[in-house]
Order: structure tokens, then sequence, then C-alpha cells
């Protein structure tokens, strides 16, 4: 099985990101896996430490490892945004092929110490795990937000992001190019949208020369999402989407079977509604449309 680091490479080479979606239960991860097989590209699926709590870390460890050898499918595990070092650890003894090393809400230069040292600690315990650091301001929270955070003071130098990559050893960066976690409520509905600063990822991508990750990739702009891709951005997170279309499936199983009390029997169609926001991710992440 090729590790995660050469489906990055090689999906670059091709002009794709990988998708990375985060599942904080079976629903979920069964319809990023069905999406993701369907289309036959390789998949990233992430858990946050709130996620990781409600999961478990050596279970979805488990998990993961075993459906890739079931499958014999490129499916990867990431400990999304997380904010310690032991809780890192945890993730790196669990098999994680990838974490999220998220103390951008510190200043800058304690940011860079302690992503260093984290990068050593997690690369003694396994040397191909990947590690992302993070540097701006993109907010918090995959969920409904009511107004949308200031995020023009937090935006991304490519000078920051040069430094910070040569200072810590990260093998990822996810930079704040205009994105920002979860969705307000103008999202949802679509009358509005997320716009991404192009010119910046290219600059921030020529000056720090390695991965980058979108996060809060949900409700953005599909032609700037693939601008996005052609200008560096490696891999692209995907979470509230997917909780308002499990969300969404979860009440249409119940309202369709009011009486219904076995669980497979509710949830096919929350399976089915996050499964078609995969797939269309995945299009436009991949360029590959649907087979006639
Ligand atoms: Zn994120």
């Amino acid at each position: 099985m090729k590790t995660l680091r050469t489906v990055l490479q090689e999906a670059q080479g091709r002009g794709d990101a990988v998708g990375h979606f985060n599942v904080s239960d079976m629903v979920l991860l069964k319809a990023v896996l069905a999406g993701a097989r369907e289309l036959d590209v390789p998949v990233v699926v992430g858990l946050s430490e709130g996620e990781r709590e409600f999961v478990g870390t050596r279970t979805i460890g488990a998990v993961v490892k075993s459906l890739r050898e079931e499958y014999d499918f490129p499916i990867f595990l990431n400990a999304d945004h997380t904010h310690s070092l032991a809780k890192g650890i945890e993730a790196a003894k669990a098999g994680f092929d990838a974490i999220v090393f998220d103390l951008s809400a510190l200043p800058f230069e304690e940011n860079i110490r302690q992503t260093k040292q984290a990068v050593e600690a997690l690369k003694a315990i396994n040397p191909s795990m990947m590690v992302e650091g993070e540097i701006g301001d993109i907010g918090t929270g995959s969920e409904i937000h009511d107004k949308a955070p200031d995020l023009a003071k937090g935006l991304s130098s490519p000078e920051e992001a040069k430094h910070f990559v040569e200072s810590t050893g990260v093998d990822i960066l996810a930079p704040a190019v205009g994105n920002m976690h979860g969705l307000l409520k103008s999202m949802v509905s679509g009358e509005t949208k997320k716009r991404l600063d192009i010119e910046r990822i290219a600059a921030i991508k020529e000056a720090a020369g390695t991965f980058l990750t979108l996060h809060g990739g949900s409700g953005t702009d599909d032609d700037d999402l693939r601008k996005a891709i052609a200008a560096g951005i490696n891999i692209v997170h995907i979470n509230t989407e997917l909780r308002v279309a499990w969300r969404r499936g979860l009440e249409q199983g119940l309202a369709k079977m009011p009486d219904e009390v076995v669980p497979y029997k509710i949830f096919p169609p929350a399976v089915e509604a996050v499964k078609q926001v995969v797939l269309s991710r995945l299009r436009v992440f991949t360029g590959k449309r649907k087979a006639a």
C-alpha cells in the first residue's frame, strides 16, 4: 500500500487535491469510503480531538487499518486539529498517518517552537507520519455560525509561511487564505459562497515549497477550489457540509419510518446524503466527472 506522502505527490503531479473528510461515526465513515471507492480516488478521513474522544483514538486507528486491508484501498487517517503533544503521541501510537498540530492560537514564535518539538517527538514514534502545522486565523468550529469572524488580520504571508516551514520541519502547511471553519446560514442555503485568495496561495506555495492544506473547505465556490488546487493546494478539508447532510439524512430516515427502532434501517438515507456530498466534492478536487 502506498504511503500518504506518495499519494500526495502523485495527486500533485496530476493536478488533483486529496479530499479530507471528517468522521465521527460509522455513517460518515461508510459514506466517505463508498464515495471514494466509487470514483476510485484516494481519501483521508480526519478526526479532531473532540471527534476522537467520541469514537476512540485506538478504535478508529484499528477500523481504518482494517478497511484499508479489507478493500485494498488507499484510505488514510489524520488526527485533525491536535492542540497538545500528548494527544498527538496518542494518535501516532494508534497508527494515524498524519496529524494537524494546531498551535495557531499561540504567538507565532511560540507556535514555531512547540511545533518543531512535536515534529521531532512524533517522527521518533513513526518516521513516516506526516505532520502539518498551522499559521494564521481561520476561526474555529465546523458548525453553523451566526456571523462571520473577521479573518482579514489573520491571513498568512508568504514570508511567514517560508519561515515557519523551514524552522519547524513540518511536511504540510495549513495557511489562512480566505478560508474559514464552519458555515454561515447564508452558505447552508447556498446564497453565499466562501471566496479564496488565489494569488496568496500561489505566493505561499512558491515561498514555502511544501504540501498545502485548505481547511474549512465547506461552502467554498467550486471554481475557487479548482483555482486553489491549481495554485498549490494539495488537501481540502470538508466537515460542516457532511454534518449538514448527516443531519438531514437522519431526519429523513426518521420521518420516513416513524415507528422504526432498527438503526441500520433508519441510517441508510444519512449514508446516502453524506455520500452524495463526498462524491460532488471529490469530483471538484480531482476533475473526475460522473461516468455517462
Ligand atoms: Zn480545520
